[in-house]
């Protein structure tokens, strides 16, 4: 059934380059066996991206597989398809064995292959063809179709535009619009920011008639907090530090604490974000010491504190110029030191 207004064909015939669309469907007609892939700790629009674009091939009666470097969170589980993805963390053997059987690889919300963590050596070596969607900056994956849009929000609503171009967003069905809402909706804070062209409206209008149920949606990502998680969120706002005059936020949380509140992966999500809404903060950051270590570093900012560079610079990471992400490998009170010797070569790019 044609459920989609006819808005969408005149904006979103060309967002994509026509050839590129053409050469993937080409890719894909050809290819017996295909995988696609996301970044390590998948969020919810590297999972939505990959999990619709795999129950779209499949109803074109392809062989299609998800292959992911881990777990999803434990708050997207519910994401249809989410069970289905092969992980390198549970089946090490059956995620090496996919990609080397692989005659066409999706990859999908990253821009370096680096980001598949512990699969990276597996596409490296794989012969597969490649394909690439996304919306980072500056992808620098070696590919046969790149479908690169930084000013796209989601790689779920670009995946939807390649999907509308292709002549293949009729395969979707309310179990796969639901994951292209999800990672929509993730990747924009609810649609609080990145969020203000109107094609993503015409785009929900049509996940909409596809049958999604949005308000449930928002309550099955967010309303899954816990009394430990928000014990521990608590916990890390109330010893949120201050710096430079109130524009700078740092959270922390040792391993000890992480033990002692009982942490679970995914109770902090969203942790990173709170010091934003004070006005006077421009710059937040996290730093959680995961492992021996191993500290996960996350950051966001407003307006054009690019936190992306700071975290390629100093935390061997990237993301976008409001979110980005990285590592320090030592313990947290060294991640701290680090950190604060290089805040001031930073702050002159604070408003
Ligand atoms: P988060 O802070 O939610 O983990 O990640 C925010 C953004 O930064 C995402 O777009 C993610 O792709 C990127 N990001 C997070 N961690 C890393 C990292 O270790 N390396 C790179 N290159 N990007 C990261
Ligand atoms: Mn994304």
């Amino acid at each position: 059934m044609e459920t989609t207004p006819r808005q969408h064909r005149n904006r979103f015939n060309t967002l994509i380059d026509p050839a590129a669309v053409e050469r993937v469907k080409q890719l894909v007609l050809c290819a017996g066996k295909i995988v696609i892939t996301c970044h390590v700790s998948p969020d919810g629009d590297a999972l939505g991206s990959s999990t619709a674009l795999c129950s779209v091939l499949r109803s074109l009666g392809k062989d299609a597989t998800v292959v992911t470097a881990d777990c999803a969170p434990k708050a997207l589980q519910f994401m249809p398809g989410v069970r289905d993805i092969v992980t390198a963390t549970r089946q090490p053997d059956r995620a090496a064995e996919l990609i080397a059987e692989a005659d066409l690889v999706f990859c999908l919300d990253f821009n370096d292959l680096k980001r598949v963590d512990r699969l990276t050596p597996n596409f490296e070596q794989s012969r597969a063809r490649r394909v690439v969607i996304d919306h980072h900056l500056a992808p620098v994956i070696d590919c046969d179709v790149l479908i690169s849009r930084p000013e796209v929000s989601s790689t779920s609503a670009l995946l939807y535009i390649f999907l509308w171009q292709a002549g293949w967003a009729r395969k979707l069905g309310r179990a796969s619009a639901a994951c292209i809402y999800t990672g929509m909706m993730t990747d924009t804070g609810n649609f609080s920011y990145n969020s203000n062209d109107p094609d993503l409206y015409l785009i929900i209008h049509d996940l909409l008639r596809r049958g999604i149920d949005k308000d449930n949606l928002y309550k099955l990502v967010h309303n899954n907090a816990t009394q430990g998680s928000i014990r521990i969120n608590g916990y890390a706002q109330y010893r949120t530090q201050y710096l430079c005059g109130g524009r700078v936020a740092l959270i922390m949380l040792s391993g000890e604490e992480l033990r002692e509140f009982e942490y679970s992966k995914g109770d902090t999500e969203g942790l990173v974000n709170v010091p934003l809404t004070i006005p006077e903060v421009q710059w937040s950051i996290y730093l959680r010491e995961d492992a021996k270590d191993l500290v996960k570093v996350s950051m966001r900012s407003k307006g054009a504190f690019p936190v992306n560079l700071v975290c390629e610079e100093q935390f061997g990471g990237g993301g976008h110029v409001n979110a980005a992400g990285g590592e320090y490998h030592g313990t947290l009170p060294q991640a701290i030191d680090y950190l604060l010797q290089a805040i001031p070569g930073y702050e002159n790019l604070l408003e």
